[in-house]
């Protein structure tokens, strides 16, 4: 069976940024499985997908607006300290919720001084080129109430 709409697909990956290094891999672990168009993973990598078979071995390379996006300046925000009230120490890195009209989003502290923090919401690979190396593991149709969901079981 080919990968196509509402098949189960299972994958071995890794994932690795335009410096060579390794961002994510299933290595070690159980494939990641996924309904094929039901966008669980990233568009560019659904695309490069359909049509292969259980064995195919492939490289694919997704420009971040096949990925997760390119990186928006206006998502970058400085906000006043006291937003943090409870949070001792605010250091780069650090991730949290932010509460919005559109649920909670995830931000990341990009900067930090006496006044202010300057958090990105970006999805910290927004703007990077992805490598991925994928061997499929497993393909089998959907079932019934998988396609219901939306996910693999
Ligand atoms: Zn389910």
């Amino acid at each position: 069976m080919q990968v196509q709409d509402q098949a189960i697909v299972g994958i071995h990956y890794t994932l690795k940024n335009d410096a060579g290094e390794t961002l994510d891999s299933s290595d070690g672990g159980d494939p990641l499985q996924f309904l094929q168009g039901a966008g669980g993973i990233i568009k560019g990598l659904e695309t490069a997908l359909d049509g292969k078979e259980v064995g195919d071995k492939l490289d694919v390379v997704i420009e971040p607006e096949e990925g997760y996006g390119v990186h928006r300046e206006e998502l970058v925000q400085e906000v006043p300290r006291s937003a943090f009230a409870g949070v001792d120490d605010i250091q780069v890195g650090m991730t949290f919720q932010a509460q919005t009209d559109n649920g909670p989003v995830p931000i990341q502290v990009a900067g930090v001084s006496d006044e202010t923090v300057t958090v990105d919401g970006n999805h910290p690979l927004a703007g990077e080129r992805l490598h991925f190396a994928v061997s499929i593991e497993e393909v089998r149709e959907a079932t019934q109430q998988e396609i219901d969901h939306g996910h693999a079981h």
